[in-house]
C-alpha cells in the first residue's frame, strides 16, 4: 500500500467487455494509472480514496476517425489557415475530445502534420487535458481526389509515388497510413461512387505501412472503391455507406474493420440547410437511408465495427463522440455492443488493445463517471458535465 495509489469504489461498473454493469464495484489504480486491483463489495482501506457515490463507470471512448486540424464551422475544411492557427485549433479540438469522454484519439488526415508534432509536445508533458494520440500526419489521395487540399495530403499517382511518399510519411512520425479509395460528400464534383486510389497503389500503401508495424485504412464510402481498398488488404474501411453483402462476407474472412461515422453523415442533412450549397446537404441526405439498411446488414454479417466521428467535418464537432453510440444502436446493437466497437475493437484496430479500451487489471484506468446508467439508455453518455479520467486522474 503506496501513498501514490488511490482506491475508486462505490460504483457500477462497465468494463467495456461483459454486457452487464457489477454492482457495489472498485478498483484501485496503481502509480503508473493502471488497474492494479478490481473486485466487488469489501474492499482494503487505502489512504487515497474516491467514493463515486453509486454513479456508473465505464470505459474512456476510442475514437478512430477525426480531424483535429478541421473546422466544423469553416465549410471549406478549414484548409485555409496558417499551420500556427491549424495547431492551436489542433489542441483545442484534443481537449474537447477528452472533456467528452474520449480518452484515445487515432488521427485519419491532419494539416501540416500538426498532429504528429502536438504528440512531440504530449510526450514532453507541454499539452494539458487532451487524450492520448495516434497520428497519421497528411492523408495520401490521388491528383484532384478526395482532400486535395494544400498541406492536408500528399499526391500519389502511381505504386512507386505511394512507396516514396508513405515512406516519407512514415519517417516525418505518421502511425497510421490513411488512403483515400473514393470521392466523398466535402468535395464539389467528388461523388462517393468515384473510384480514386487504384487497387495497386493502396497495396503499396498498405504493404510499406505494415513493415512498419502501422495500419492502413481507407476512406471508401461507395462502390467499386470499397472493394478495390479491401482487395489491397486495407485494415479498416471508414465510412463504407454502400458496403455490399460480399463486400461485407470478404471483411470477416480478412478481418477488417469498418468504421461507420454515422454522426458525420446525419449532421449535414440536419443542420446544413441555408449554410452548405444544396448539392451536398442532397448527398449527404441520399445517403442515409441506404446507410442504415448497408451497415446493418454488414453488422449482421460479423464485420467489426469500430468508433469514429469524422470529427472536424461540417457540423460535427469533437463534442460529438458520445450521439455516435445511440446511431449505433439503430444498427441492431445493443448499447453494450455499441460500446464494445470503441473498447474492444477500436482498441485492437489501434494496436493498443493489450493496455486500452477496457476496464480490466494491467490496463490504463481511462473512464468516465456518469449519472445514468449507459447501458440502459445509449443516450446516458451524451451527458455534458460527465468526469473523465485519464490514467486515474480526474481530467474534467
Ligand atoms: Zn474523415
Amino acid at each position: 500500500m503506496t501513498k501514490t495509489e488511490t482506491l475508486f469504489y462505490n460504483f457500477n461498473l462497465f468494463d467495456g467487455r461483459t454486457s452487464e454493469n457489477e454492482t457495489d464495484a472498485w478498483f484501485v489504480v496503481d502509480e503508473n494509472g493502471q488497474l492494479k486491483d478490481r473486485g466487488t463489495g469489501h474492499h482494503q482501506n487505502f489512504e487515497n480514496e474516491v467514493n463515486l457515490g453509486g454513479r456508473y463507470v465505464m470505459p474512456g471512448f476510442i475514437n478512430v476517425h477525426c480531424h483535429i486540424t478541421s473546422h466544423p464551422d469553416k465549410f471549406d475544411g478549414g484548409f485555409n489557415v496558417s499551420e500556427t492557427e491549424a495547431a492551436v485549433f489542433g489542441y483545442q479540438s484534443l481537449q474537447q475530445l477528452l472533456k467528452s469522454g474520449v480518452t484515445f484519439v487515432r488521427e485519419l488526415g491532419t494539416s501540416y502534420d500538426v498532429d504528429i508534432k502536438l504528440k512531440r509536445l504530449m510526450k514532453a508533458g507541454q499539452l494539458n487535458h487532451v487524450p492520448e494520440l495516434q497520428p497519421s500526419g497528411r492523408a495520401f489521395s490521388m491528383t484532384g481526389g478526395h482532400g486535395d487540399a494544400p498541406h492536408a495530403a500528399f499526391l500519389v499517382d502511381s505504386p512507386d509515388e505511394m512507396r516514396k511518399s508513405v515512406r516519407q510519411g512514415l519517417k516525418n512520425g505518421a502511425e497510421v497510413i490513411k488512403m483515400m479509395a473514393t470521392g466523398g460528400v466535402m468535395t464539389p464534383g467528388d461523388f462517393m461512387a468515384d473510384p480514386q486510389l487504384s487497387v495497386e497503389e493502396m497495396r503499396t500503401g498498405v504493404v510499406e505501412a505494415h513493415h512498419k508495424g502501422r495500419r492502413a485504412a481507407a476512406h471508401a464510402e461507395g462502390n467499386p472503391g470499397i472493394q478495390n481498398a479491401l482487395d489491397a488488404g486495407v485494415d479498416s474501411i471508414e465510412h463504407g455507406f454502400y458496403v455490399n453483402e460480399q463486400e461485407a462476407r470478404q471483411m470477416v474472412q480478412q478481418g477488417t474493420y469498418l468504421t461507420p461515422t454515422l454522426v458525420a453523415e446525419l449532421v449535414i442533412p440536419k443542420y446544413g440547410h441555408g449554410v452548405l450549397p444544396e448539392w451536398e446537404i442532397k448527398k449527404a441526405a441520399d445517403a442515409l437511408d441506404d446507410t442504415y439498411k448497408n451497415l446493418s446488414k454488414a453488422f449482421e454479417l460479423g464485420v467489426k465495427f469500430t468508433c469514429g466521428t469524422d470529427a472536424g467535418t461540417p457540423f460535427n464537432g469533437f463534442d460529438k463522440t458520445p450521439a455516435e453510440f445511440e446511431l449505433l444502436t439503430k444498427l441492431g446493437m445493443t448499447p453494450a455492443q455499441a460500446y464494445q466497437c470503441s473498447s474492444l475493437n477500436s482498441a485492437e484496430l489501434c494496436q493498443i488493445n493489450e493496455d486500452h479500451g477496457t476496464l480490466e487489471v494491467g490496463k490504463f484506468a481511462d473512464f468516465q463517471v456518469l449519472d445514468a446508467d449507459p447501458l440502459q439508455d445509449p443516450k446516458a453518455v451524451q451527458q455534458g458535465d460527465k468526469e473523465v479520467y485519464l490514467h486515474g486522474h480526474r481530467e474534467f
